[in-house]
């Protein structure tokens, strides 16, 4: 018997070649191979009279040959076979083209099944190249339901076939992971009988119940994942706070916190207060002030002689609270530090030394740079910005990482309730359901190229009245086939032709750290007045001055994303505006973005935007910090991630940790699981 973790290469006719182009495909050992589902599937099992026929839909039919077939060869490379079938309905002739197997092998007299498309309207239609089984054979190709792969150039779905078949003749398929008893309840497949049905159903119903298994058990490993992870951490015990007075906090403020800002900090008390490890997910839309909010956990951690760490996933961001918070900080005699990649050498390692001894007691960085080889000299707690990017497998990375700090993540987007679930399984939740007073509502309008010279006054009198403006493109240099704009050129031509007496500045994800720094220093600063700028401003900048969104192609980006460009902005007293310009006149794109310009709830564009993109988008490819779903599809399988979740916490309460099959290899997946998630995210 072979294991799931070996080459492909044991199996007959898998070589370097063929290894090389299932590489492609990401299928390097059986487990691969045996977990490479099939797309979709081709019901064969129903036999037609060619009667019956339909013309270009394919379909089994059972027939005699009722001729030699015929091979003329029409020139260098060409050859074509002509053969008559008929079955008691009507008669049909078959052409193949270069089929040599179909010349030799069709006999007159004999049945066979054929499985094609007949082409052509009128009596006596013919059928080109139809796949063929004498009656006596194992059904391959016809009379069965075809499992259809994706494929990779150099694989066909008929080879790919035997060599599934093959791994899974001599090797299990993977364990069993769902107790019986959760199967019995929800009505679900064993494992050994999915795998096989999914690759080779005998009806359409049991591909479907195949599927729905190995759904669930994706949701089920990873709701189990987290119950654990939740279930580890609050068990581990830490010292309460002792002191949890934040007045002298709370009266260096220039504001007085909003009611829900007082409610998160108090939930925040609470937990630093009890002495198992804060798990807490701070939620709440663009501009509700989530940073106040980290910083009343940090100023406890402090005073309570701990050290924090702020980890923010883009360097303009991490400066941004460095410079905020150590104004804030430095007063109440709160030492902070800034650690970023774009740092020198000697700059980080010097950093790095304070942060060891104890000298700083606030670290904001990069996640990277805090999670990676930084030490602390007594970690007390953890604040993850703009979390999506900041994904489960990072978060038990870090009470991996010998201490148990306090968690606080902080959620840029809303992001829609059945979804946080099953991200934040593990967290409790405070929410911010309300913005700091006086702020407006960003008018928001949608335009086409012809208001092209009406948005360049607008943008002139902004300036003229003292605002800076953004301007965010989708690409960052110009790219032909979709023309699309892009930044570097687009802020040249801004530049050169049309505000030649204003300062446009450019910002993009492919410059150097200290550069942005330096750009996103000089446009806070109030020294450029235009900034154009890729989406590396979607998350967390705040440059109050800033009245004016202007966003290219708008249809370019999901919902979710427009939402987080547009909180750029409305976050001063001036009234602000955002203006999405658009190419794409497809009346469902044009609807979707007319209804963004009417909202601003962001947890309403986020169902939206995840009923319409699914998960996988959501926050932008791979932010999303969500292992991979193979089979699953957050948007459409709502109900089964409901059960799943329900099931596994039941089970991880119950039997979670015994030492049952089931058990040991489902800790065994959520292993390999989260150790994938976390891979993706660094
Ligand atoms: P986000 O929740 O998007 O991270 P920030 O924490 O960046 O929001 O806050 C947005 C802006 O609102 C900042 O300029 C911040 O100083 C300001 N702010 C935060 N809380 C209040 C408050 N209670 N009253 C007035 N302004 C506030
Ligand atoms: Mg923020």
């Amino acid at each position: 018997m072979a294991k799931l973790t070996d080459p492909i290469t044991i199996l007959k006719g898998v070589g370097p070649n063929k290894a090389k182009v299932l590489a492609q495909l990401n299928i390097f050992t059986l487990r691969d191979l045996i977990c490479h589902f099939p797309r979709a599937y081709e019901d064969r099992t129903r036999l037609v009279p060619i009667e019956k026929l339909e013309t270009d839909k394919p379909a089994c039919f059972r027939a005699m040959v009722m001729n030699t077939p015929r091979t003329s060869h029409i020139r260098k490379g060409l050859d074509l076979t002509r053969v008559q079938v008929a079955d008691h309905t009507a008669r049909l002739s078959l052409t193949f083209f270069n089929n040599r197997f179909a010349a030799e092998q069709l006999r007159y007299g004999q049945e066979y099944i054929f499985y094609g498309a007949v082409s052509g309207d009128f009596v006596g239609y013919s059928m080109t190249n139809p796949v063929f089984e004498t009656l006596d054979s194992t059904p391959v190709t016809t009379r069965r339901i075809l499992p259809i792969y994706p494929l990779t150039a150099g694989l066909t779905n008929a080879a790919l076939m035997k060599l599934i078949r093959q791994a899974m003749a001599i090797c299990d398929t993977p364990a069993e992971v769902i107790p019986e008893s959760v199967r019995n309840q929800y009505g679900i497949l064993p494992a050994h009988r999915a795998y096989q049905a999914i690759h080779e159903p005998s009806s359409m119903e049991e591909a479907e119940l195949a599927k729905r298994r190995l759904i669930f058990e994706e949701f089920f490993i990873f709701s189990a994942g987290l119950s654990l992870m939740r279930a580890s951490r609050a068990e581990k015990k830490v010292e309460p706070y002792a002191n949890l007075n934040l007045k002298p906090f709370l009266g260096s403020l220039p504001f007085s916190l909003t009611g829900a800002q007082r409610r998160a900090i108090d939930e925040i008390v609470r937990d630093l207060g009890r002495g198992a490890p804060m798990n807490r997910l701070v939620q709440g839309d663009v501009g509700s002030g989530k940073t106040m909010v980290a910083a009343a956990a940090a100023y406890l951690a402090a005073t309570n002689r701990k050290q924090a760490a702020l980890m923010a996933p883009t360097e303009i961001l991490a400066e941004q609270h460095y410079t905020s918070l150590s104004r804030l900080f430095t007063p109440l005699g709160i030492r902070v530090s800034l650690l970023t990649g774009s740092m020198s050498v000697k700059e980080k390692k010097s950093v790095r030394a304070a942060i060891e001894a104890g000298e700083t007691d606030l670290v904001v960085g990069t996640h990277a740079l805090i999670t990676g080889a930084t030490v602390f000299q007594d970690l007390g707690l953890v604040i993850a910005d703009e979390q999506h990017r900041f994904g489960v497998g990072q978060r038990g990375a870090l009470s991996a990482k010998g201490t148990d700090p306090h968690l606080l993540v902080m959620s840029a987007t809303p992001i829609p309730r059945t979804l946080a679930l099953l991200m934040y399984g593990d967290l409790e939740v405070s929410i911010i359901d309300e913005l700091p007073p006086g702020r407006e509502t960003v008018d928001t309008f949608l335009v086409t190229e012809a208001y092209r010279p009406r948005i360049n006054a607008f943008i002139r009198r902004q300036v003229e009245e003292g605002h800076q403006c953004y301007v965010v493109c989708p690409a960052v240099e110009e790219n032909g086939e979709l023309n699309l704009k892009a930044a570097t050129e687009w802020a040249e031509v801004l530049q050169q032709t049309v505000f030649p007496d204003l300062g446009v500045a450019l910002l993009h994800g492919q410059m150097k750290g200290s550069e942005k720094e330096a750009v996103m220093g000089r446009f806070s600063k109030g020294q450029a007045d235009i900034l154009v700028a890729t989406t590396v401003i979607e998350v967390g900048v705040d440059v109050p001055n800033a009245t004016l969104m202007v966003i290219e192609d708008a249809d370019r980006f999901g919902l979710s994303q427009l939402h987080q460009l547009r909180g750029r902005v409305g976050r001063g007293k001036a009234k602000s505006y955002c203006i999405l310009t658009t190419h794409n006149r497809n009346p469902e794109t044009v609807q979707r973005l007319k209804a963004f310009c009417k909202t601003n709830d962001g947890f309403k564009i986020a169902e939206e935007d995840l009923k319409m993109r699914g998960p996988g988008d959501f926050f932008g490819s791979r932010q999303s910090g969500l292992p991979a779903f193979q089979v699953a599809s957050l948007s459409m399988d709502l109900q089964t991630l409901k059960d799943a979740q329900a099931a596994s916490a039941a089970w991880i309460d119950t039997e979670g940790t015994a030492d049952t099959p089931e058990a040991t290899a489902l800790r065994q997946r959520i292993g390999d699981l989260f150790s994938r998630t976390q891979g993706v995210m660094n």
